[in-house]
């Protein structure tokens, strides 16, 4: 083969470097000595580039217009754009009439708990995300040494990083504990999260609704920011409500980010209680103040009016403390008992499903798999009562009592969730998993969250500009997490690339049938790899660990 003439082309492009001239000569000895030892190939030119996207719409991720060139990839490379020359491609994808962006980067996402069980993640590949930020929510490996090693032996279809999730080093620590940390405790939390940061963690998440990391203040989380500040990370959170308290809880993450002076990321921003609905205004109002202050605060978003979580969240936080033995003695101890479920009634009536059981579908639920895809209101149906919100508490406690379940919670508006997406620094993400095929009944976020941007918000209504609306999926997250060679088509960047069709472009809206495949992504291209190649997903897994400053 001649490799080594293709390295002299390579060789061409840096005339103005001073070892130019050693190049040339080396580059030809190896030709002329390759040649040689392969007599056949002495008149073939081996093509400049491996791959061309030719005649494409190129939305370059930056936010700027989109424009009509070519992209061309040598190895994991792009080596140029513009008018280039096809008959020096090995490959050409003619990409006319279609977008080419930047792969995706989902900057919230729980694959973390299962990308070694479903390493190929096909319902992200097939959406054009290349890459993903795990470990938000608080939830995390805590020894990253050792889980960056095991991904990379199973292998990755996507690129992968990962925050240090504050519930899990607390509990490494401290257990289930509810208190304040000794000056110890926190100290061996401090340490935890600088070696997770040390090992490449582009920063810490909290889950503040969870255990239990709930039960922390705000000093402690100031505490562990200042360490992430020090090694140049980000403060992600899942903040401590986002319902009738979410302007308190706005606050504290930005307090946080005041205090420890680091970057902010508010994840799946929402507003979620019905006597609040609208009052987006007022949630957006304090990132903008807060923003103009000079803090580095944004926001991420799943483009939904629905959310998903435990449900185990309808019933109060103090009754969830601890073991599973400690809610169930709660639970057995009638007045205890009673308080319970007097407090559930509030969370049906107000925040979880606005008086209305139906706003509650199972997810899944190990203990029980009939109530797979079933409302609460069926649910409780089905345990042979009227479907009442006293009753729904009750049956929810029932059923809760043996084990928990996920549930998927209608409870926003499109009003709040077109508004949030609209600001500019709201971040498009996914909040969703590596989910395995066909099995339970997954929140359609993992599936169609950016196919869902660009063809409902983007083409159908015209929400967000396409430019905007890549921006916001490529560009602004790369640089949230300052991802050097990614999110941005540029000469020199890695070539992760997603062609799509945005008149074909769509996402799966059907509850009732979510395990369904976005459409319209023609080519998915990780470091020059197609995962998805003419609309079928390839053998390939060129993901790769991603570690900050890499
Ligand atoms: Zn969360």
């Amino acid at each position: 083969m001649g490799k080594t003439v293709y390295s002299f082309q390579r060789f061409e492009k840096v005339t103005h470097l001073p070892g130019f001239i050693s190049y040339v000569f080396l580059a030809g000895l190896l030709a002329v000595l390759s040649s040689c030892g392969n007599p056949s190939t002495e008149t073939t030119q081996q093509p400049a580039y491996d791959l061309l996207i030719a005649n494409g719409t190129i939305v370059d991720g930056s936010g700027g217009p989109a424009f009509e060139s070519d992209i061309a990839i040598v190895g994991d490379e792009i080596v140029g754009i513009g008018d280039l020359d096809e008959s020096a491609a090995a490959r050409i994808i003619d990409a006319s009439g279609s977008v080419v962006a930047p792969g995706f980067i989902d900057l919230h996402n729980h694959a973390d708990r299962n990308i070694r069980e479903s390493p190929g993640i096909e319902n992200y590949i097939h959406q054009g995300v290349t890459t993903i930020l795990t470990g938000n929510c608080g939830n995390s490996p805590v020894h990253f040494d050792e889980y960056f090693q095991s991904v990379e032996e199973t292998g990755i279809a996507l690129n992968l990083g990962l925050l240090i999730g504050h519930n899990a080093t607390r509990e490494e620590v401290m257990g289930n504990a509810n208190r304040a940390p000794t000056p110890e405790e926190q100290a061996q939390m401090n340490a935890l999260v600088k070696a997770a940061m040390n090992a490449g963690a582009f920063g810490m998440s909290t889950g503040l609704i969870y255990l239990p990391g709930t039960y922390s203040e705000t000093d402690e989380i100031i505490a562990l920011a200042r360490v992430v500040a020090a090694e140049g990370g980000i403060y992600a959170s899942h903040i401590r409500n986002e319902f009738d308290l979410v302007v308190n809880a706005i606050e504290e993450a930005i307090t946080i980010g005041r205090e420890a002076r680091l970057p902010v990321q508010i994840s799946h921003f929402k507003v979620a209680d019905n006597t609040m609905w609208g009052d987006s205004t007022i949630t957006l109002g304090l990132v903008e103040s807060a923003r103009a202050e000079g803090l580095d605060v944004t926001v991420d978003q799943y483009p939904y009016t629905a959310g998903s979580t435990g449900l185990i969240n309808v019933i109060p936080a103090w009754a969830r403390a601890g073991s599973k033995e400690d809610f169930q003695a709660r639970l057995d101890d009638p007045e205890t008992r009673a308080r319970i479920k007097e407090e559930a009634i509030g969370i049906l009536n107000g925040a979880r499903a606005a008086g209305d059981l139906s706003r509650i579908t199972i997810a899944s639920f190990p203990n029980h798999p009939e109530y797979s895809g079933k409302t609460m209101a069926e649910v409780t149906e089905m345990n042979g009562h009227e479907p009442t919100i006293e009753n729904g508490a009750e049956v929810a406690m029932e059923i809760l009592y043996d084990g928990g379940g996920s549930a998927i919670y209608h409870m926003m508006v499109e009003e709040d969730v077109q508004r949030i997406m609209r600001a500019p620094f709201t971040i498009v993400a996914s909040d969703g998993s590596a989910v395995p095929y066909e099995k339970n009944v997954p929140h359609l976020r993992n599936y169609g969250t950016f196919p869902r941007v660009l063809a409902r918000y983007v083409r159908d209504e015209g929400v967000l500009g396409l430019e905007e609306a890549i921006h916001k999926m490529s560009g602004l997250p790369a640089s949230r997490i300052s991802l050097a060679t990614r999110g941005v088509l540029a000469e020199g960047m890695t070539a992760d690339i997603n062609i799509f069709d945005l008149d074909a472009v769509a996402d799966n809206e059907d509850w009732a049938n979510p395990h369904q495949y976005a459409a319209g992504f023609s080519h998915v291209i990780i470091g020059g790899v197609p995962v998805v190649d003419e609309g079928a997903r390839t053998a390939e897994f060129p993901g790769k660990v991603l570690k900050r400053g890499m």
